[in-house]
C-alpha cells in the first residue's frame, strides 16, 4: 500500500502534540521488548525516539511481537498520554506514546554487528567497517548537527561581512605547507603528478591578487604525516584571505568567528576579547605554543633567585646559561610520586614545601621559611628543576599539564580562547642544516625585526598568529609578505636559490609583479573546533568517514590495490608486497 509521506512526522514533533492525534512516524527499531503482556518498541528517527506500544487485541499484535532491532517500520496511529508509572523524563516524547492502526515493515535488517541502541564501548575497527550503523546512534547523529550548524553559522557569518566563498582545486602543484605531498599520477602527461592541496594557500593569496579582496572556502587539505596524534590524511579547514589588512584586522576576523562559533553552536559565552600571549611569553609560563589556560600554574622562572644563591647546584647551572624553573603542586606530594613526576617528565625535580613556618622537602635544607616562602613555596609543594633552552621549558609545560589534570584544576565546562602572536619566523633545522620558514615561506616579518633576517634570522620574528581553544591550536594564520625583494629574501633565508624558488613558485612570484595587495589571512581547523565544541576527545566522532590511526579505511577497504592495466595506463611501475588483481579480460 503506498503511503503519502507528506503526512509522516518527526518524533520529536509529538511532544508537541496533544494526545488523541492520529500520526504517522517510520524510523528503525531502536528497543524492542515484552512486558506484562504488552510489546513495546521505541521507533527511532534522526529526531530521536518515541514509544510504540502494542496490546494483545491489537491486529498488530503479531507483527509487533516479531520486530527486530534496527528493522524500518512506518506506524500510523493514535498519540496516547502515558500511564504515570510509564512517563520517561530521558526523551524529549516521554510523555506519549503511539498506539497503532497500522504497523508495516519497511525492511527487515540482518543481526547486527554492532547495534545503535548499545551505549557500551565498541573497538574503533569494528565502528568503522559499519559507520552507517554507527552514525545512526543519537551521539553521532547529535555530532553530525552540530558539525553541520558549525559549518552553516560559519559560512553565515562570513558571507555577512563580504567574504566570497571561492572554490580552489583539488587537482594542483605543491603547496608549501610542509608536510608530505599526495600525488596523483597524471594520465596525460605521463611521468607527471598533480598534488592534493596541503591548502589552498598559493591560489588565496592569487585571489587577491586577482581582486577578490575577501575570500574563504570549506576545504579539504591532505597532508600525507604519520598519524600519530589525533590528525587525519585528509581534514577540512575554514580558510580565509583578506585585503588590506593587518595583524589586528584578522585577529579580530578570526576573533568574532570563533566567537560567535562558541556562543551559537556550542552555548558557550566566552570571555572577550580573547587573551593574546606572545609566542615568547607562552613558551616562557607555560612551555608550549598551545596552552591550555583553563587553569593557572604557570611555570615559575627562579633563574635570578638561583643566581642570588642558597642553593649551590641550581646558583651554578644558573651561571651556566640555564634556567632554573618550578611549578606550584597544589597538594603536598610524596616522594615517591616525585620521582615518577621526573622520570615522566625527563627532568630531575627538586622540592621545597613549608609547613608551620618551616621549610621541608628536598632542597628544605637551604631555606629557612621566608626565604622558602620568597620562592613561592606556599601549600603544597614548590617543584624545582633546571634545565637549557625550550626543551627544558616543554617538559616543564608537559609537567605543569599533567599536574593540572591531576589535581582537577580544569573546571568541567570551562573553555578558554587565547591568540598566539609574535613566533619565530625561521627556526633551524638540524638534520638539512639550514633554516626553515616556522609557519611557510610567504608569512611576513614584523617591521622592526626586518633588518635581522640575514645577521640573526633566529631571531627574526613574524606576524603569525594562532589560535588556541583549551589546549588546542585550532586556527593559525599570518600576514603575507607581498612584495617581490622581501620575498626573495626570505627565500635566500632558507636556501631557495633563485632558480628553485622560480621553479617552485614561479607563478606566485609573476602574480606579485603586477600589482599585489597588502593581504593575510588565516586557516581554523574544522574538525578539532567541531571536536571540541561537541565535547569530544578524538576528531574522528565529527568526521561521518574517517581513516583509521593506521590510515586504513575499513569500511571501503581505502587504500586498495588497482589494477596492472590501470598502473599501465598511467604508464607507473609499482613494487608490490602482493600480487595485483589480473586485469579483466576484455
Ligand atoms: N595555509 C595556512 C595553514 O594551512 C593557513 C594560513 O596561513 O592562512 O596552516
Amino acid at each position: 500500500m503506498s503511503v503519502d509521506w507528506r503526512q509522516r512526522c518527526a518524533t520529536a514533533e509529538l511532544a508537541g502534540m496533544r494526545p488523541g492525534a492520529e500520526v504517522l512516524v517510520a524510523g528503525w527499531v531502536h528497543r524492542h521488548r515484552h512486558h506484562g503482556g504488552l510489546v513495546f518498541f521505541d521507533l527511532r528517527d534522526r529526531s530521536g525516539l518515541v514509544q510504540v506500544v502494542v496490546h494483545p487485541e491489537n491486529p498488530h499484535f503479531a507483527l509487533a511481537a516479531a520486530l527486530h532491532p534496527e528493522w524500518v517500520v512506518q506506524v500510523r496511529g493514535e498519540l496516547h498520554q502515558r500511564d504515570q508509572a510509564r512517563v520517561n523524563p530521558k526523551i524529549a516524547t516521554g510523555q506519549v506514546e503511539i498506539v497503532p492502526s497500522e504497523l508495516t515493515v519497511l525492511a527487515e535488517a540482518a543481526p547486527l554487528p554492532i547495534s545503535p541502541a548499545d551505549e557500551g564501548e565498541v573497538e574503533e575497527s569494528l565502528r568503522l567497517r559499519h559507520r552507517y550503523l554507527d552514525l545512526r546512534r543519537p551521539q553521532m547523529q547529535r555530532n553530525l548537527e552540530l558539525r553541520h550548524q558549525a559549518l552553516q553559522v560559519a559560512r553565515r557569518h562570513l558571507a555577512e561581512q563580504g567574504f566570497w566563498e571561492v572554490q580552489t582545486p583539488s587537482l594542483s602543484r605543491s603547496t608549501p605547507e610542509g608536510a608530505r605531498d599526495f600525488l596523483v599520477p597524471s594520465r596525460l602527461a605521463k611521468g607527471r603528478f598533480y598534488a592534493l592541496p596541503q591548502s589552498p594557500q598559493l591560489y588565496k593569496q592569487l585571489l587577491m591578487v586577482a581582486g577578490v579582496e575577501r575570500y574563504f572556502q570549506v576545504v579539504h587539505c591532505f597532508r600525507d604525516e604519520d598519524l600519530r596524534a589525533d590528525r587525519q590524511l585528509e581534514f577540512v579547514q575554514i580558510d580565509i584571505e583578506q585585503s588590506f589588512v593587518d595583524r589586528d584586522d584578522i585577529i579580530r576576523l578570526g576573533e568574532s568567528l570563533a566567537l560567535t562559533l562558541a556562543r551559537e553552536v556550542a552555548g558557550w559565552q566566552l570571555e572577550e576579547p580573547i587573551p593574546r600571549l606572545t609566542y615568547r611569553e607562552a613558551m616562557e609560563a607555560y612551555g608550549t605554543d598551545h596552552p591550555d589556560l583553563r587553569f593557572g600554574m604557570p611555570i615559575m622562572n627562579l633563574t635570578p633567585e638561583a643566581l642570588a644563591g642558597t642553593v649551590p647546584f641550581l646558583a651554578e647551572a644558573a651561571r651556566q646559561g640555564e634556567r632554573v624553573a618550578a611549578l606550584a603542586s597544589p597538594r603536598p606530594l610524596s616522594r615517591k610520586e616525585i620521582d615518577a613526576l621526573s622520570l615522566a617528565a625527563g627532568v630531575d625535580l627538586g622540592s621545597l614545601s613549608l609547613a608551620e613556618g618551616k621549610a621541608g622537602g628536598s632542597l628544605g635544607r637551604f631555606f629557612d621559611g621566608p626565604l622558602a616562602q620568597s620562592w613561592g613555596a606556599g601549600e603544597g609543594v614548590l617543584l624545582v628543576a633546571h634545565g637549557p633552552g625550550d626543551v627544558f621549558l616543554e617538559k616543564m609545560g608537559a609537567l605543569r599539564l599533567r599536574l593540572g589534570r591531576e589535581a582537577g584544576l580544569i573546571p568541567s565546562g570551562a573553555h578558554q580562547f587565547v591568540w598566539i602572536t609574535d613566533f619565530p619566523l625561521l627556526e633551524w633545522n638540524g638534520e638539512d642544516s639550514r633554516w626553515q620558514a616556522v609557519h611557510h615561506p610567504f608569512t611576513a616579518p614584523l617591521d622592526e625585526d626586518l633588518e635581522r633576517i640575514e645577521e640573526s634570522p633566529g631571531d627574526v620574528r613574524s606576524k603569525q598568529y594562532d589560535l588556541v581553544l583549551d589546549g588546542f591550536e585550532v586556527a593559525g594564520g599570518s600576514i603575507r609578505i607581498h612584495q617581490r625583494p622581501l620575498q626573495e629574501r626570505i627565500f635566500a633565508q632558507i636556501g631557495l636559490s633563485k632558480e628553485e624558488a622560480q621553479e617552485k613558485f614561479q607563478f606566485l612570484l609573476e602574480a606579485f609583479r603586477y600589482g599585489a595587495p597588502p593581504h593575510g589571512g588565516i586557516a581554523f581547523g574544522f574538525d578539532r573546533l567541531v571536536m571540541l565544541m561537541a565535547g569530544m576527545t578524538t576528531i574522528r566522532e565529527v568526521i561521518a568517514f574517517p581513516l583509521l590511526s593506521s590510515g586504513a579505511d575499513p569500511l571501503t577497504g581505502a587504500p586498495s590495490q588497482v589494477t596492472a592495466a590501470q598502473l599501465a595506463e598511467l604508464g607507473l611501475v609499482v613494487e608490490l608486497a602482493d600480487p595485483l588483481p589480473r586485469p579483466p579480460v576484455s
